[in-house]
């Protein structure tokens, strides 16, 4: 059975991207969010081998210094013909200046360098809600697609080259609500972080809209 969240949640994110995305998530849900950025808290080592991995490093230590639940979503963009990467090196990848226009080039130019013609990557989210006591919930959302010339202007990352199966446009040419894709009552969400957040909030979450 897993456990309820209620009142305040801090999500440990630095990443104002993600930050925004999960607050639209959270939005139904009468749950106050603070940012771990907004409350200054240190960003801590990701050393984790797995997206799981990480997220609870962040969602824990995000927890105890707090003493309150805590949120967190180790997520990134898998390219089969790399090999999965970038993978949980999806933020390295674009430096410490941020540079995803970089990151995006570089996906292209290893495919090019392998020769490869295959298109086909996925974006994983773990999603982690620990609690100060230790007690940590774990859900894991996927979309699949194929990587495109980059396109739009809207999202973060890596989505201006993703467009996602049964889709024409890019993430990067898709309203926030279009890429979250969420229905509550069929419990269905589009892209990765809420899909993983649909699965959570079925659990965790006192009730959708
Ligand atoms: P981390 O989880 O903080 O290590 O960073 C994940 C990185 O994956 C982000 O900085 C983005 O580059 C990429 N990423 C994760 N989710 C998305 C998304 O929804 N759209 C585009 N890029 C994403």
């Amino acid at each position: 059975m897993s456990r309820r969240l209620t009142g305040k949640v801090v999500i440990a994110t630095h990443n104002a991207g993600k930050l925004t995305e999960m607050r639209e998530l959270l939005a139904p849900f009468g749950v106050e969010a603070v940012s771990a950025g907004e409350i200054g808290l240190p960003e801590p080592e990701e050393t984790g081998t797995m997206f799981a991995e990480n997220a609870a490093i962040k969602a824990k230590a995000a927890a105890d210094a707090t003493g309150l639940p805590a949120f967190a979503d180790d997520s990134g963009l898998c390219v089969d013909a790399l090999d999965g990467a970038p993978g949980i090196f999806s933020a390295r990848w674009a430096g410490p200046n941020k540079d995803f226009a970089a990151a995006m080039a570089r996906i292209f130019a290893e495919l090019d360098d392998r020769g490869a013609a295959d298109r086909r990557a996925h974006f994983v989210s773990a999603l982690v809600l620990a609690w100060p006591d230790g007690h940590t919930e774990l859900f894991e959302g996927r979309v699949f697609g194929d990587l495109v010339a980059a396109r739009g202007t809207a999202g973060f990352g890596y989505d201006p080259i993703f467009r996602p199966d049964g889709h024409a446009r890019t993430f990067g040419e898709m309203s926030a609500e279009e890429k979250h894709g969420v229905d509550w009552q069929k419990g269905q969400g589009l892209s990765h972080r809420a899909r993983a957040f649909v699965a959570l909030s079925r659990a965790c979450l006192a009730s959708g809209s």
